[in-house]
């Protein structure tokens, strides 16, 4: 296992990133199969995709190193070399705000599912007769027949799309 920072690059064009990771194979695999496609590594992952071939270079050993440390050093590297394929706010708060942000929003989605079950396992009643209710309703429009000035005979329901024939248009046109 290897902590350190690292550097991705192409061997065809300039463009590079800077990451940090307390295990370089883990991360190297991660990066090779796309697997670790999380919130701020989005711009890397799409330049992957584009470029097959790339270079993963250890810049620092980290090893014995704290958490804190790596992230400070791997945030200066960012600030000092500007790779290209980071998000600028590419540090250890901002990742973290944004795991926060998408763990409460998959909450937030989590619950709303929860809550739609739940309202409909309490009123399984209520709802089914409700949805009888609309489909009576609905048949009856469905069935029901109208007879049109211009002479013709529509299902109620299609009141619409009868007015837009032609023998509906020319009665129209015949009208003083
Ligand atoms: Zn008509």
């Amino acid at each position: 296992m290897v902590s350190c920072v690292y550097k991705i690059s192409f061997e065809d064009n300039d463009n590079f990133y800077i990451g940090t990771t307390c295990n370089f194979i883990r991360r190297r695999k991660e990066h090779t199969s796309r697997g670790n496609n999380d919130l701020y590594t989005t711009k890397l992952y799409s330049f992957l995709n584009d470029n097959k071939i790339f270079k993963m270079d250890i810049l620092f050993n980290c090893d014995g190193m704290t958490e804190d440390e790596r992230y400070k050093l791997e945030k200066e590297q960012i600030e000092l070399l500007k790779p290209t394929l980071n998000l600028m706010n590419n540090n250890k708060e901002y990742k973290l705000k944004k795991l926060k942000e998408y763990r409460s929003n998959f909450y937030k989605s989590q619950d709303a599912k929860n809550k739609q079950q739940e309202y409909r396992n309490n009123n399984k009643d209520e709802i089914k007769k409700r949805n009888k209710i609309y489909r009576d309703n609905n048949k009856d429009k469905r069935s029901e027949v109208s007879t049109c000035n211009c002479g013709s005979t529509y299902q109620s329901y299609q009141k619409s799309r009868h007015i837009k024939t032609k023998k509906h248009q020319n009665y129209l046109k015949l009208i003083p």
